[in-house]
């Protein structure tokens, strides 16, 4: 936490000299993100300019003691909001020292479907919907011991007591926007100290690499409030909303005049693979889909015009011009977005040879 700001900032402000911080973020075993930082000798201009790195992956869920080393391959990088000037944050992939990518390197995969459809410029947006907790992991501004009275006025709310730590909201925003994050939006959400983001339209690869980001920046600004970030899809038990990243899905044929048929094509297919995508849109989502709290239930596929109990929603604007985009409200709030986007490019426009991201969640799930 930021304890003494004027005593830091003496230091902050000193002059770098040539050099530049280059701070590496990646996945771990937990889904959730690490990061550190090394010194570069000049101006980052090209991915090729950042050198690849490791780690110790025994310590991150990883890798095992005997073997432990993981590359960092740098794929993308991004004005760093904390240390500003020419610093940089690097976003990297996990590699095993025997050349195959780690087992949580969804990324590697994601990017090849991407990359064979590329001709029909798929873009996505993330509605990153997240939880605060304070230090001593209660929800974040609820009464010690106790509830807040019942959802209806905290979506969209505004005033005190409708609404909590705005201050973390507010900079996180403006550090997103800072880094060249393709942030849409934010809202409050259903239950106190819940809270949205909206990353997108973002196209391929781009999707995954802005929300994974997004999220650190998150985790970091929030570490200087002291608050706790939780991207469970079901934080709270009993009459409390679950957390979800609805994934909003356009090609080039939807986007056109006439696109609703290229929408509904793409539904019929989704509705035939229902089961595989569901292992893949996260971890305790069987905890938050459950038909209630403007959920589908998981055990079923359903598809409707505006319909928010629907596992796939037509907004009511594309359904009247005929042409636009589709949401996929089924992925959980703690989902890896390249495996959710992965999935989906794969299903409504094909597999390709060597990738299949149902094996992608088994070699997860089997470690
Ligand atoms: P909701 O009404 O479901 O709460 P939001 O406004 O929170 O919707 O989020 C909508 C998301 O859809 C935004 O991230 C936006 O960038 C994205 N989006 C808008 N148009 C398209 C499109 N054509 N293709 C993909 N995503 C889109
Ligand atoms: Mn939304
Ligand atoms: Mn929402
Ligand atoms: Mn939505």
């Amino acid at each position: 936490m930021a304890e003494n700001t004027a005593t830091l900032q003496k230091y902050l402000s000193l002059p770098q000299g040539n050099k530049i911080i280059a701070e590496y973020i990646w996945i771990d075993g937990t889904g959730s993100i690490r990061s550190k930082g090394r010194t570069l000798s000049k101006q980052v201009t090209s991915v090729d300019d950042l050198p690849e790195w490791n780690f110790d992956g025994s310590s991150t869920n990883q890798a095992p003691g005997h073997d432990s080393d993981i590359y960092l391959r740098p794929v993308a990088y991004y004005p760093d909001p904390f240390r500003r000037g020419d610093n940089i944050i690097v976003l990297a992939e996990c590699w095993n020292n025997d050349g195959t990518p780690n087992k949580f390197n969804h990324r590697h995969e994601c990017e090849k479907l991407m990359l064979a459809h590329k001709s029909h410029k798929i873009w996505f947006g993330l509605e990153q919907e997240y939880t605060l907790f304070d230090q001593y992991d209660n929800v974040y501004g609820w009464p010690k011991g106790g509830f807040p009275a019942p959802q209806g006025p905290y979506y969209c709310g505004v005033g005190a007591g409708k609404v909590y730590a705005r201050d973390v909201i507010e900079a996180h925003y403006r550090a997103c926007l800072y880094a060249g994050i393709n942030i849409s939006g934010i809202n409050a959400e259903v239950m106190p100290s819940q809270w949205e983001f909206q990353v997108g339209p973002c196209e391929g690869i781009e999707m995954g690499d802005a929300l994974w980001v997004a999220r650190y920046l998150l985790h970091r600004v929030a570490e200087e409030f002291n608050v706790k970030i939780s991207f469970h899809p079901k934080p709270l038990k009993g009459d409390w909303n679950g957390a979800g990243c609805h994934t909003n899905v356009s090609t080039e044929e939807m986007r056109q005049p006439g696109g609703i048929k290229y929408i509904e094509d793409a539904i019929e297919k989704l509705a035939k693979r229902h089961k595989e995508h569901i292992a893949l849109y996260g971890a305790d989502n069987d905890q938050r889909l459950t038909g209630r709290h403007e959920t589908a239930s998981m055990s079923s596929f359903s598809s409707g015009v505006a319909n928010r109990g629907a596992s796939i929603r037509i907004p009511r604007s594309v359904a009247k011009e005929g042409y636009g985009y589709f949401e996929d409200r089924r992925p959980a709030s703690n989902i890896d977005p390249y495996l959710v986007t992965g999935i989906i490019v794969e299903t409504i426009l094909g597999q390709i040879g060597d990738a299949d991201m149902s094996k992608e969640y088994r070699r997860e799930t089997d470690l």
